[in-house]
């Protein structure tokens, strides 16, 4: 069997992947969830027609989105992930052996249940880690509730439309903020920054005031089309980004974690950004 499968991001512009085989298909309570086999990209998951994971190419987000803050703070031991179900941040984020807690978010029960079945490599046991503790709710509602603070917050949600709007609203980074511990550092997946600009330009506004540090790095994701991917990153400690290569590098080897796409010269060169990201900021 063969089928197109087009995402619909953008109403003028995408991509298709050939459906060899759909594995699972349902509208969960929160959004419609598929999984197939692609040749190419091996199994792939769309949310609401739009791809968030793939087999093939999933390292390069999850890494990037993990260990440049987990590498950039000096002695991490909490971390809060909003979102993720895919399991992906969480696999990351526990190969840090100074993590001692993470408190994982995900509105949808249905999206880690069958990312355990069809992507059991996203998570690779880590939802049994006793260091996680697992809450289905929404990423809103935990920050307005929540007492516990952490080292670091990752929010890996969807795109700004659906369950994962309030994700991107000045109330949830100023909730947000309110459970990051001194000098802690919020980092988030923000769009792709040629395709979506004005998620870097809201971002900016929202999150930009209320952090002494704020800004984005870069990965380039093969199915997160349109060019690089925007990863805003936001901290009190004006220091973390300016830490030389070799410092970071020094962590990175004695962390023993060993990686596909992240490397201590990337974490460094992530943050230079292209002129027109730069000037859409300074314009604001
Ligand atoms: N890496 C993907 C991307 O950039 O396209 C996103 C990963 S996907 C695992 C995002 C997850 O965020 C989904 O599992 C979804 O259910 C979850 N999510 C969406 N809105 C949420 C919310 N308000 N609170 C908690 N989780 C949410």
């Amino acid at each position: 069997m063969s089928e197109r499968y087009l995402e619909v991001l953008y109403p003028t512009y995408g991509q298709y992947f050939e459906v060899k085989e759909v594995l699972f298909e349902h509208k969960t309570d929160h959004q419609h969830l598929i999984i197939f086999n692609n040749d190419h990209f091996g199994r792939v998951m769309a949310l609401d027609g739009i791809i968030q994971t793939t087999e093939k190419d999933e390292f390069i987000y999850h890494e990037m989105l993990t260990h440049v803050p987990l590498m950039a703070h000096r002695s991490p031991k909490s971390v809060l992930i909003i979102g993720g179900g895919d399991g992906g941040i969480l696999r990351e984020t526990l190969r840090h052996s100074n993590v001692e807690r993470v408190v994982q978010v995900e509105i949808d029960q249905s999206v880690i249940d069958m990312c355990k079945e069809y992507f059991p490599k996203h998570s690779n046991g880590a939802f049994d880690d006793p260091r996680a503790e697992i809450v289905i709710a929404d990423g809103m509602d935990y920050v307005k509730q929540a007492t516990e603070t952490f080292d670091i917050i990752i929010s890996d949600s969807t795109d700004p439309v659906g369950p994962g709007e309030v994700l991107f609203t000045n109330d949830f980074y100023r909730l947000a903020k309110a459970r990051l511990n001194d000098g802690g550092i919020m980092v988030t997946q923000n769009g792709v920054c040629y395709m979506q600009l004005d998620e870097v330009i809201n971002t900016t506004k929202r999150m930009g005031a209320l952090y002494q540090d704020q800004t984005f790095y870069t990965s380039a994701v093969p199915t997160y089309i349109g060019g690089l991917m925007t990863l805003a990153w936001a901290t009190d400690d004006t220091t973390l980004r300016q830490q030389e290569v070799a410092d970071i590098r020094q962590r990175f080897e004695s962390s023993g974690i060993k990686t596909r796409y992240y490397n201590p010269e990337l974490h460094k060169a992530a943050f230079a950004l292209p002129q027109y990201v730069r000037d859409a900021i300074d314009a604001i």
